[in-house]
């Protein structure tokens, strides 16, 4: 009789367990979202999509999270599984903006919103929300980082820069670099910038996928055919990962001494290689996008459109993806160097001091 109840009480044990782990595994009643992200190979956006596969399952959704490393046709069939699977809602970080609009008039049939997450889902009328940072601001940072750093406006130059850009299937990568030129431009104009190379169009500058390897042998070009008799001063980075690449082709002609001191190096994400290249005096600058900020802020938006209730948008104007302006909510960046990297990204949590010291 004994053994009896003590089996029926591990049965009831385990039953329950287990129905606690599928609450706490976010399969509750809420819906189900699909969360689409471009690759694994840049921090940003794991942490992008860990913290918000936290959020959603804290609020009661269940969650199926991919990434596509980077290869255009990978999202586009998890994107086609997701929809299979039966997902409300999508949330999407596109690897080509211009890649999703077969799938996207699947999801439309199957009457799944869609939400473009960080990067704008160009050629489609079914993306009902944008959740992003403010791109444009993002290069302005930039180029005013460079311009402040080099003393531009008190009227210090001649400098010689020179221009990267991010990957030309990506949206953002044209507002980081329309920000960043409407600073540095005029400077370019009056010949108190000096691209050596002449490389000063997006196209020339642009970086595919933003790989750092690609970055690098760029800069190893332009160092050896523009800068055998001359010294870069500063060089525009749209994302760490790209700085990264451009400091081991600077590193590699014997910039980083006295004699010979790297340029001021601009960068994007506030990865934590950036970041620890920032504190020991290589890359100068980053600019930090709260990625937590932006899956809440992405939550919130999903939450009120399958609830039925007033989405939160706070631009309706800047994102026209070839076919419609997709309502956006737009974050604010924050520029990040040595000075105030301890009060916004350790006061902040974003990093603890011990990650940052290692
Ligand atoms: C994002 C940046 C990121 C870049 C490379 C852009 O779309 O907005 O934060 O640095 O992609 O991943």
């Amino acid at each position: 009789m004994k053994r009896i109840i003590s089996v029926a009480l591990l049965i009831v044990m385990v039953f329950s367990l287990a129905a606690c782990s599928s609450t706490s595994s976010g399969k509750g009643d809420k819906g189900y979202v699909g969360i689409a992200m471009p690759t694994k190979s840049s921090e940003r956006w794991i942490k992008d999509g860990n913290f918000m596969k936290k959020e959603f399952e804290k609020q009661g959704y269940k969650v199926d999270l991919q990434y596509a490393e980077d290869v255009v046709e990978n999202q586009v069939s998890q994107i086609e599984n997701m929809i299979t699977k039966g997902v409300n809602v999508l949330v999407i970080g596109s690897i080509d903006g211009e890649a999703l609009t077969k799938v996207l008039d699947e999801a439309h049939k199957q009457k799944i919103k869609v939400i473009a997450y960080d990067r704008l889902i160009k050629k489609s009328k079914y993306v009902d929300y944008y959740a992003t940072f403010d791109n444009f601001k993002v290069g302005v940072l930039q180029g005013t980082y460079i311009e402040d750093k080099l003393g531009l406006k008190q009227g210090k130059g001649p400098f010689n820069i020179e221009l990267f850009g991010g990957s030309p299937d990506d949206n953002n990568a044209y507002f980081f670099w329309n920000g960043a030129m409407s600073v540095l431009k005029p400077y370019i104009k009056s010949g108190k910038l000096v691209v050596q190379s002449g490389q000063t169009k997006f196209e020339q500058g642009a970086t595919l996928r933003w790989d750092g390897a690609t970055a690098q042998s760029r800069m190893d070009n332009l160092l050896s055919a523009h800068y055998t008799n001359e010294k870069v001063d500063a060089v525009l980075s749209p994302y760490d990962g790209i700085s990264i690449g451009i400091l081991s082709s600077l590193k590699g002609v014997g910039y980083g001494t006295a004699s010979k001191p790297l340029p001021i190096i601009t960068g994007q994400d506030a990865e934590l290689a950036s970041v620890k290249s920032i504190i020991s005096g290589q890359q100068t600058e980053t600019v930090y996008k709260d990625t937590r900020a932006l899956a809440k802020q992405t939550v919130k938006m999903v939450q009120a459109e399958l609830e039925g209730k007033k989405v939160p948008v706070n631009d309706t104007k800047s994102y026209n993806n070839g076919v419609k302006v997709v309502p956006a909510y737009l974050l604010q960046p924050v520029s990040v160097d040595k000075s105030n990297y301890k009060s916004i990204l350790v006061d902040g949590g974003y990093y603890t001091e011990d990650q940052l010291s290692k």
